[in-house]
């Protein structure tokens, strides 16, 4: 599993005002966390230190109680696969696409992450399936298929962690389940973390990290929280509309 450790974290040369202050939580191995927020809570920010994409200003990232460093970064990036909140695929096949992730995969690879995308029904109905070209120079994909692609493509850097920004325009509620299954599947196999706006995109995660303006207001199990009368989670649940 992954620990953050008392985070925090300013853009610029570190001297502006911090965007995150105080991060401490962890992320089990194996497990579904949600980190959930408002817009601008540092989401990406806490996402993009995990990565090992940006460095804490302050504070540290532990995997498996190893200290992410300027030494070892690069080295942890391979460990590691991001599905962006807007996905962009290349103007060319989708098993182009894919193999960007694993140049050497054989075609029944890139079959087996459609499957666990819940991806290889709609590639199936494309008439050239893999070699089916997307983008401007053909098929247009929905946005719920590319982030599906996307997922696929991820899986097949076999990451010890998955990361998965929940899609700001909304995804349409088959997508939105088709995403949440895969995640049911691979839950036990690596350690997933789902960025969320929504209550509604976190119910089937273990744990949950709500932040507000930077700083962490509540950590706990999914289960624990929303039956906790007076928590925020059981508080964002109530409030939101169906
Ligand atoms: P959303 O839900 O809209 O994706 P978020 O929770 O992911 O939001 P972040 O993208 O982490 O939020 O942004 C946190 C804060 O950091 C925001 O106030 C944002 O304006 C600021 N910020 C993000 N990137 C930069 C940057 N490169 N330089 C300066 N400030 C930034
Ligand atoms: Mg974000």
């Amino acid at each position: 599993g992954l620990n953050v450790r008392d985070v925090l974290f300013a853009y610029g040369d570190g001297d502006g005002k911090p965007v995150v202050e105080g991060i401490t939580f962890g992320l089990p191995a194996g497990k579904v966390t949600a980190l959930i927020g408002p817009s601008g809570s540092g989401k990406s920010t806490i996402a993009d230190m995990l990565l090992g994409l940006l460095e804490p200003t302050e504070g540290t990232i532990l995997a498996d109680g190893v200290e992410i460093t300027a030494k070892n970064r690069r080295a942890w990036r391979d460990q590691v696969a991001y599905v962006p909140q807007d996905v962009f695929l290349l103007h060319d096949t989708i098993a182009a696409n894919l193999r960007l992730a694993a140049p050497q995969a054989s075609d029944e690879e890139l079959w087996a992450a459609l499957r666990k995308a819940h991806a290889a029904d709609f590639v199936e109905r494309l008439d050239r399936r893999l070699e089916t070209v997307v983008g401007d120079r053909g098929v247009r994909l929905s946005g719920g298929e590319r982030q599906r692609i996307a997922l696929a493509r991820a899986l097949l850097r076999k990451p010890l962690l998955l990361i998965l920004d929940e899609a700001t325009s909304a995804l349409d509620w088959q997508n939105q389940s088709l995403i949440a299954q895969s995640i049911e599947d691979l839950r036990g196999q690596m350690t997933i973390l789902t960025i969320a706006h929504r209550p509604s995109m976190i119910a089937f995660a273990d744990w949950v990290v709500a932040i507000e303006s930077g700083r962490i207001v509540e950590v706990g199990q999914y289960q624990r929280l929303k039956a906790k009368s007076g928590s925020r989670l059981a508080r964002m649940l109530s409030g939101e509309r169906a």
